[in-house]
């Protein structure tokens, strides 16, 4: 680039280190990486041997010594070494001006402990970063969907990750009420898994369910209902069998997991002060995060909470954007981001 010469702070780089994909934003070219969080390890070497992408395709398929190892799945960092070498494959993948030192936001989820920040933070700075920042995930989800977070009125945001479900009343830059569930788009699939197995006798892989839940899945009855075929290993004969699901089955399945997300919307409502639950009344609810995605989960959290529901306009890249707007807007946004120095 003939210009690199005068943009080093063109390779500011924001992370959402998510429980079930990992983004990448780089200032001023946008979302550049967006991977599944999936390292495959060799349990006798402990070597990575593939990262992202590669890795999700191993699973479920892995002869016994590879694991492919998902290190955020519940929303804290349970296997914290495969988390910070994902996180430096990932940065050194797209930081290709090794000579720049970049800033770097890293987004991660509300529920981890203040040790597990500043690996986090130390990951970064191994990485090459010249300072590292951390932000919360419903912060960065609320400024990635374009709320008034510095103003002193209330905006609700709903991340329904894999892992997890962040749920938070937004003001003045800061968190003023928040609820985080370990409940997301996997136990959905887990759902599901268990659901076919019981009615069925038929034995779904992880990934063939969240094809499903994606295809066909649905928080509330809706019209024209589609069904799908699904592929399984029969229980009784142990062959390969095909069966047809419908997806008022799907959502039965999904009901408690739907109906726990649900939930934490109304405590956190509950729990919100007055003048900011009167903004909310007149902003609405804005849901993102894939989970975001399911269909007519909108509809089902406006029919519950009685509160406007919006979905975010990209649900897969709102906390990206909003942790990389605060790279591109530093000077109005920073005090929202988090630091310890080094
Ligand atoms: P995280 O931030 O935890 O990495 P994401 O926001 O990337 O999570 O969302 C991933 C979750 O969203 C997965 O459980 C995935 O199955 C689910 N998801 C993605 N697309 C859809 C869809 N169209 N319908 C329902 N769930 C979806
Ligand atoms: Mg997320």
């Amino acid at each position: 680039m003939a210009d690199s010469m005068f943009t080093v702070a063109g390779q500011d780089m924001a992370v959402d280190l998510g429980t079930a994909n990992t983004l990448v934003y780089v200032r001023n070219r946008g979302v550049v990486l967006n991977e599944p969080s999936v390292v495959a390890i060799n349990t006798f070497t402990n070597e990575a041997l593939a990262v992202g992408m590669d890795a999700k395709r191993m699973i479920g398929r892995t002869p016994s010594y590879i694991q492919a190892i998902r290190p955020l799945r519940d929303g804290v960092i349970n296997h914290f070494d495969v988390a910070e070498r994902m996180l430096r494959y990932f940065i050194d993948k797209v930081h290709r001006r090794r000579w720049s030192k970049p800033r770097i936001v890293v987004c991660v989820p509300s529920g981890i402990t203040g040790v597990e920040r500043r690996a986090v933070e130390e990951a970064a700075y191994q990485a090459g970063a010249r300072r590292a920042y951390t932000i919360d995930e419903p912060m960065a989800a609320a400024i990635g969907c374009g709320m008034p977070v510095s103003e002193p009125k209330g905006s609700m945001v709903v991340d329904i990750g894999g892992g997890t479900t962040e749920v938070a009343v937004i003001a003045l830059g800061g968190i003023v009420v928040s609820k985080s569930i370990r409940v997301g788009g996997d136990e959905m699939d887990g759902r599901i898994i268990e659901w076919v197995k019981k009615e069925h006798n038929l034995l779904l892989g992880p990934r063939t369910a969240e094809q499903i839940k994606m295809m066909i899945g649905s928080a509330y009855p809706f019209n024209d209902e589609p069904g799908a075929e699904v592929c399984g290993r029969d229980l009784m004969s142990g062959l390969p069998k095909t069966i047809l699901l419908t997806a008022a089955e799907v959502r039965n399945a999904i009901e408690e997991t739907v109906s726990a997300i649900v939930d934490a919307v109304r405590v956190t409502l509950d729990n919100t002060p007055p003048e900011l639950a009167a903004d909310l009344m007149e902003l609405g609810i804005v849901i993102t995060g894939g989970g975001a995605l399911l269909q007519v989960l909108d509809q089902r959290i406006a029919y519950e909470t009685g509160m406007l529901v919006k979905i975010a306009e990209r649900p897969l890249q709102s906390v990206v954007i909003g942790s990389g707007r605060c790279l591109e807007q530093y000077e109005v946004l920073h005090p929202v981001l988090a630091s310890t120095s080094h």
